[in-house]
């Protein structure tokens, strides 16, 4: 298909995705129990916005010509993959499916897509909608199913040529041991995280502490980028606290489909025990519980928000993707020890850090090994920015140009020329 023809396809569907946007957002409160108000206002839109974005991509994919040594014409096609294995979480499921499925056909591959098992729905409504703009039938489909079978069988299918994944470390790893068991097709990865939010002593301790608030608590805790070190400078340490500790009392919990809810149900009854199990650990290794710490209410699996101080490094909650409403505040006294600490995790995804003093964010960019860092904001996710992870968080990059690599090969072409005078 011409790429001007994709990009109208691309273009009509976030008009429908934007016309239909109180249908989708419902879908995804009811899936996931995130605030309807969060899915209308925030995450639809966007869902609009990274189509139009990788809509403006489609017809401006194009390779070079090289200047080789010797008598040749050299030049590069950028070509499509071919069929791209796609394996979506359940946190952000309309998202997901954005930001995979948005280059993948604005470079002109075709798509088999596999939902969460906990949240098949959006992707299956906006799919319709998809195919009413005009993608042709069989470019993309859809499976519900779960991981270990539908996944596992895309993962090591001989006719997919590339694998997206979004999901767990753990699951990330089977993915790469299947596609290297069957015909090695390319794999990005988007994992766990365990990101340092920094707040220096010079920080504004107010808007720092809203900020962290945001950076944990947001979708539930359920982030792969969630701020869950929040590491304060000794100073400000104490004023932190209390503030924190006071912004999680204020945070109201409740059925997703009322106004002004912050924090609905986790996904399910898996991850709710999941979490509690942690803060007990938190509890059993000798951090402070400054309010939370249980199910809120005695129905749906509702967690009160939950903050932890003198958390030490070596503790389950400080090491663990834990994926729940559970801060947990650290102490630290000099920033090159809080950059070792902050890098001393497995994951690498993102950073936030905190500070009006432009020589200590410089210093602290440059020396986190995170593949995201947010100065005095979190979780700005705008189309054009990629976003990926260092270590065990992940290989390559999504949104932004930076995707597009994942979704094309490169073909080399070289002719001689006859004319000796070249
Ligand atoms: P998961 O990694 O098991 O699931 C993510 C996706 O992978 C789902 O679509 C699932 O069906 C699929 N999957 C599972 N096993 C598979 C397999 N063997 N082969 C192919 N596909 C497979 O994550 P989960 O069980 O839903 O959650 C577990 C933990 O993962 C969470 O507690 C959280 O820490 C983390 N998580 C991270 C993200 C993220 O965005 N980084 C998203 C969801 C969950």
């Amino acid at each position: 298909m011409a790429a001007y023809e994709r990009q109208r396809i691309l273009l009509r569907f976030a008009d429908l995705v934007e016309k239909h946007n109180d249908e989708l957002a419902a879908l995804e409160t009811w899936d996931n129990g995130k605030p309807y108000e969060q899915a209308v206002n925030v995450e639809v839109p966007m869902f609009a916005r990274l189509m139009r974005y990788y809509a403006g991509w489609a017809d401006k994919i194009h390779g070079m010509t090289i200047p080789a040594d010797g008598p040749f014409h050299v030049q590069t096609l950028h070509e499509p993959i071919g069929v791209c294995g796609q394996i979506i979480p359940w946190n952000f499921p309309l998202l997901m499916y954005a930001w995979k499925v948005g280059p993948a056909l604005a470079c002109g591959n075709t798509v088999v897509i596999k939902t969460a098992e906990q949240t098949p729905l959006s992707a299956l409504y906006v799919t319709r909608l998809l195919h009413e703009a005009g993608l042709p039938p069989g470019a993309l489909n859809v499976i519900s199913g779960f991981g270990p079978t539908a996944g596992a069988a895309l993962c090591r299918h001989m006719d997919v040529d590339k694998l997206a994944f979004t999901g767990s470390t753990e699951t990330g790893k089977l993915i790469l041991e299947l596609s290297a068991k069957s015909n090695l097709k390319p794999v990005t990865l988007e994992l766990g995280g365990k990101s340092p939010f920094i707040v220096c002593e010079d920080a504004d301790i107010d808007s720092a502490v809203e900020m962290a608030h945001f950076a944990l608590f947001f979708n539930q805790g359920q982030c792969c980028c969630a701020g869950s070190r929040t590491y304060v400078h000794e100073k400000v340490y104490d004023e932190f606290v209390e503030k924190a500790k006071a912004r999680a009392l204020k945070r109201s919990v409740g059925d997703p489909f009322k106004q002004g809810i912050e924090q609905g149900p986790q996904v399910d009854s898996e991850q709710f025990q999941k979490i509690l199990r942690y803060i007990r650990s938190g509890v059993d290794s000798g951090a402070t519980l400054e309010t939370g710490g249980d199910q809120f209410g005695e129905k749906g699996y509702y967690i009160k928000p939950t903050v932890f101080s003198n958390v030490q490094d070596d503790m389950l909650i400080a090491q663990d993707e834990i994926f729940g409403p559970v801060q947990s505040i650290l102490k630290y006294k000099t920033l090159d020890e809080v950059i070792k600490r902050a890098n001393k995790s497995a994951y690498g995804l993102a950073a936030g850090i905190f500070t009006h003093n432009l020589d200590t964010a410089n210093t602290l960019m440059r020396a986190l090994r995170v593949g995201t860092v947010w100065i005095n904001s979190f979780d700005t996710f705008d189309a054009a920015i990629p976003f990926g992870g260092y270590k065990q968080s992940g290989q390559g990059r999504e949104k932004g140009e930076y995707s597009l690599k994942n979704y094309l090969q490169v073909k080399a072409v070289v002719t001689p020329v006859k004319n000796p005078a070249w």
